[in-house]
């Protein structure tokens, strides 16, 4: 694809591709053509970025606040501004309607610019002591920060990892997905054009696992952040471990969603199925488990039906496209396995099922209802464009369902019940529990989960301080 950005890797500043570096294809997956390549860092490209990240954290951490704020807010405009390109690249490698594609990468600009205020938020404070003694409490940036990202917002990932960690006046070291890498280097980009040092913020591709071993192996890097799945997360957090690097992992989810009798049903019906089929429900907040009361279940379930039907599923490119194509092969043989084995179980198909066409990675957005818990889909995360409705016999048994499984990302209730409000905050075990809405993000809120799903956060005030650790000064 003759326009579409040529992708480098990006190290002390320079923009290296080539040179004998083994170089991975990126694919379309609306059509499954090979549409550029992505340079794989050397070892000795690694080992350049680590000293990089060093000099990079000693003279990002001693630029003022004021004059990080201001830089930071730069490059957050010049991303606004770069918006319809970055989008454009992200929707042809991903695959995700481009006005979405578009959204991600302002809202990962927004992120950015909640980051650069937020430095002159870092308070410390002074404990309470007699006289002539003081004890202050102080927050430092942890120091080099490696981040991981995955390819389902090849944007708003990377964002989540080098925002948070240059606010706090780390350097960052990101890997964006091989499969999605232009937006991500976009964005590191427009970091140093804004003026960071191209030693603070670098950006690297390879094998993933060789570039984050090689990585995690140096006392340089003092804290990892990774978005993905459980097992890379777990596999990650050991590695961390072995230098008792700080982590914040944000992994899988099976979000469950709540509709009680006393749900205002065609507002839940309204936003959580768009909510489910968005980005081909490759998203780690995706509700997936529909656990519906008894009395409402019939008419939530033909209402769902009926709206999923009316999805429009094609090219990210065409205006009235819904839902693009999966980022690939591998999420529709997830789809294909999963579904089959929920029928094998005795689970009803009640729409979709089936990859579309032989061209992409397309699949039809499904919906299945009375699946057994037993059932793979009722306890790996799907991934893909699938929903699961259950009826479900009242509160109590709706909780115990919701807190099932290891994972404990998102969560959605629909009630008018305040009280039942306040029960549900309590014993939903999850890092976001959205009620009668279908949003569980935004730039000041924390974003994380609990159990398998991670530690840490990501964005609001707890995303800067993720990346700072105390010191406790006692003066006599
Ligand atoms: P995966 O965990 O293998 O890959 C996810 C991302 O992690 C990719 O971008 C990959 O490049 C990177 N990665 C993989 N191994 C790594 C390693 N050793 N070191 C550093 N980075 C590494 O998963 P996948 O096959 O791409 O997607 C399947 C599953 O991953 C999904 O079912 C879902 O559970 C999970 N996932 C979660 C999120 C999320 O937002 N939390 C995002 C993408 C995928």
């Amino acid at each position: 694809m003759a326009d579409h950005p040529a992708c480098t890797l990006l190290i002390a500043g320079e923009a290296l591709t080539g040179g004998g570096r083994d170089h991975a294809d990126i694919l379309d997956p609306a059509t499954g053509e090979t549409i550029g390549s992505v340079p794989h860092a050397t070892a000795d490209d690694l080992d350049r970025a680590l000293e990089a990240a060093q000099r990079g954290f000693k003279t990002w951490r001693s630029t003022s606040a004021d004059q990080r704020t201001a830089i930071l807010l730069k490059a957050a405009a010049l991303i606004r501004e770069r918006a319809p390109a970055i989008g454009e690249a992200l929707t042809r490698e991903q695959g995700k309607p481009l006005k979405e594609a578009i959204g991600e990468t302002i809202y990962s600009a927004m992120l950015l610019e909640f980051y650069a205020q937020e430095i002159k938020r870092v308070y410390g404070r002074t404990l309470v002591r007699p006289a002539g003694q003081r004890v202050e409490v102080q927050y430092h940036p942890v120091g080099p920060v490696a981040g991981f990202a995955a390819w389902n917002f090849p944007s708003l990932n990377v964002m989540r990892k080098i925002g948070g960690a240059l606010a706090a006046g780390c350097s960052t070291i990101v890997k964006p997905s091989e499969e999605t890498p232009s937006a991500g280097l976009a964005l590191v980009q427009a970091c140093i054009d804004a003026g960071v040092p191209g030693d603070a913020v670098q950006c690297v591709f390879g094998v993933p696992d060789q570039v984050s071993t090689h990585l995690l192996a140096s006392p340089i890097i003092r804290k990892v952040t990774f978005t993905g799945s459980t097992a890379v997360g777990k596999h990650l957090a050991k590695l961390a471990a072995e230098d008792l690097k700080i982590a914040t992992m944000e992994l899988g989810g099976h979000a469950p969603v709540l509709v009680f009798a006393d749900a205002d049903v065609d507002a839940a019906l309204d936003t959580m199925t768009a909510n489910a089929f968005r980005n081909a429900g490759q998203v780690c907040v995706s509700p997936t488990r529909f656990l519906i009361e008894q009395p409402v279940y019939e008419r939530f379930r033909d209402g769902f039906v009926e709206r999923t039907r009316a999805i429009t599923v094609g090219n990210g490119f065409d205006k009235g496209t819904d839902m693009g194509p999966m980022a690939s092969a591998r999420g529709l043989e997830r789809m294909e396995s999963l579904i089959g084995d929920a029928k094998e179980h005795g689970a009803q198909l009640l729409s979709g099922g089936e990859r579309i066409g032989n061209q992409g990675f397309f699949h039809q957005p499904t919906v299945l209802a009375e699946v057994p818990t037993d059932a793979a889909i009722m306890n790996d995360e799907p991934f893909g464009p699938v929903a699961i409705l259950n009826p479900m016999a009242g509160e109590e048994a709706m909780i115990a369902e919701a807190n099932r499984l290891p994972y404990g990302l998102a969560a959605y209730a629909w009630t008018q019940n305040p009280a039942r409000r306040r029960r549900l905050a309590a014993e939903v075990e999850a890092g976001m529990l959205a009620i009668d809405t279908g949003g569980v993000s935004a730039a000041d809120a924390p974003f994380g989960g609990v159990k398998w799903s991670g530690y840490g956060s990501e964005d609001g005030r707890e995303g800067v301080l993720a990346c700072m650790v105390p010191k406790t000064v006692h003066e006599a």
